[in-house]
């Protein structure tokens, strides 16, 4: 038997979801499919458990794409505030964490019941643990084989999102789709990921495993302030995550420890209370005892600050912020909160993500090349592009 829908949604993640209500609202009959149990489980894990739903200041500049203008339109459209409308319709208590991040007081849960709710309301139909084996277009309608049966729609839309996490049913299934219809790929990569040492990095680093600490990391132009974690295989924290979505292979980061922190000054205020203090003791009254000394030891000036120069402390103070490294490698898709690149922006329609070339093809949410920082701008996106995408579909 085969089933007829308006829209067909591919993918029950943050975008789909979001696209099944919009297209809903206009009266159009939705069927949302996923190969998943549960709908949504990016949205569950995220943030925590507690789903760092969106930012504040989200806009063009906070993501990356091979076109920086083409999420102009559907994040002006769609922006945080309508979300938090949203959110504060469902009476889902939240908060800013910090920088503009907002976060559910309880969990990550209230968002996909709320999400399930706004479907149930327009009649939405979610069919969970369906796969999709063949897509097929055909006198202008779209014919997909599911594990389910067959679906015909007037409009498809992919949402089946990124590659990382292939544990969570990432499947990448998006862009073979793409290639079938003849849409340009950006190549991909992993992004929001921990980076990795050399073995003799890791080696000298190792004793700083677990330290955590505030800085300021830059790739070129591009710096992020926020906290830096030393790990057993490299680095990670916000900063890092941040960096490696425009770190390359071969590049090397800086870092700047403390950033906010004069240490040269701190140190000769310290050596000028008490000169008889070593610079270890100096540094670990303001760095983590295990970073000062690291900092002394790659220094090797271990005697006290009476007996160190100007020059010698302001060696001291490049050791904690002027580090320069260049990571071996990530952690990949395995760890990767999204995946960079995607289905080249050029081939779809910024103001409803059609694709140009294939009436009644829409790609949305991960999938497409816009990926956002850290900190609530990817289900920023997820949102803004799924909305965008139902208004027309
Ligand atoms: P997804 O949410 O990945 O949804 C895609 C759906 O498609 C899934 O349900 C999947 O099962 C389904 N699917 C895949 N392949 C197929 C197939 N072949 N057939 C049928 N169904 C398929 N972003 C934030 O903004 N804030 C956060 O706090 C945050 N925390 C995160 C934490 C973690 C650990 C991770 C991994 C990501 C986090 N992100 C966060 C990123 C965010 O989750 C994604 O950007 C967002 O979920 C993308 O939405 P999407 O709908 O495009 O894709």
């Amino acid at each position: 038997m085969t089933e007829k829908c308006d829209v067909l949604i591919l993918g029950a993640g943050a975008a789909g979801m979001m696209c099944a209500i919009r297209a809903g609202q206009r009266g159009r009959s939705v069927i949302i499919l996923d190969h998943a149990r549960a709908p949504g489980e990016k949205i569950r894990i995220s943030g925590g458990g507690r789903c760092n739903f969106t930012n504040i200041h989200a806009g063009p500049k906070n993501y990356l794409s091979a076109n920086p203008h083409f999420a102009k339109s559907a994040l002006a459209r769609y922006t945080p505030r309508d979300f938090i409308a949203l959110v504060e319709k469902h009476r889902i208590a939240w908060h800013e964490k910090t920088l503009g991040q907002l976060f559910c007081d309880d969990s990550a849960k209230d968002i996909i019941r709320m999400l399930l709710g706004e479907m149930q309301a327009v009649n939405a139909k979610l069919r969970l643990e369906t796969a999709v084996s063949t897509v097929a277009h055909d006198g202008g309608r779209f014919r997909v084989t599911t594990s389910g049966g067959v679906i015909e729609a007037q409009s498809l839309v992919v949402a089946t999102g990124g590659k990382s996490i292939p544990k969570m049913g990432a499947t990448g299934f998006a862009y073979q789709i793409a290639e079938q219809f003849g849409l340009k790929l950006i190549e991909t990569r992993p992004g929001l990921v921990p980076l990795t040492l050399d073995p003799a990095a890791l080696e000298r680093l190792s004793p700083l495993a677990g330290v955590a600490v505030p800085a300021e990391i830059s790739h070129g132009k591009t710096a992020f302030n926020e906290a830096l974690l030393f790990t057993h295989r490299g680095l990670s924290g916000p900063s890092i995550l941040q960096i490696s979505s425009y770190w390359r292979e071969g590049d090397v980061i800086r870092l700047k420890l403390e950033p906010g922190r004069d240490i040269v000054a701190l140190l000769k205020e310290a050596k000028q209370k008490n000169g008889r203090q070593s610079a270890q003791t100096a540094l670990a009254e303001i760095l983590p005892k295990r970073l000062a000394q690291h900092v002394v030891e790659q220094s090797g000036l271990t005697g006290n600050l009476a007996d160190m120069s100007d020059k010698a402390l302001a060696k001291l103070a490049g050791e904690v912020q002027d580090w320069q490294i260049k990571p071996a490698g990530s952690e990949g898709y395995r760890t990767a909160e999204v995946t960079l690149g995607g289905v080249d922006t050029t081939g779809l329609d910024s103001r409803n993500m059609a694709a140009k070339s294939v009436a009644g093809l829409y790609f949305i949410g991960e999938c497409v090349d816009v990926t956002g920082w850290l900190g609530g701008y990817n289900f920023q996106w997820a949102w803004a592009s799924g909305q965008a995408a139902g208004e027309f579909a």
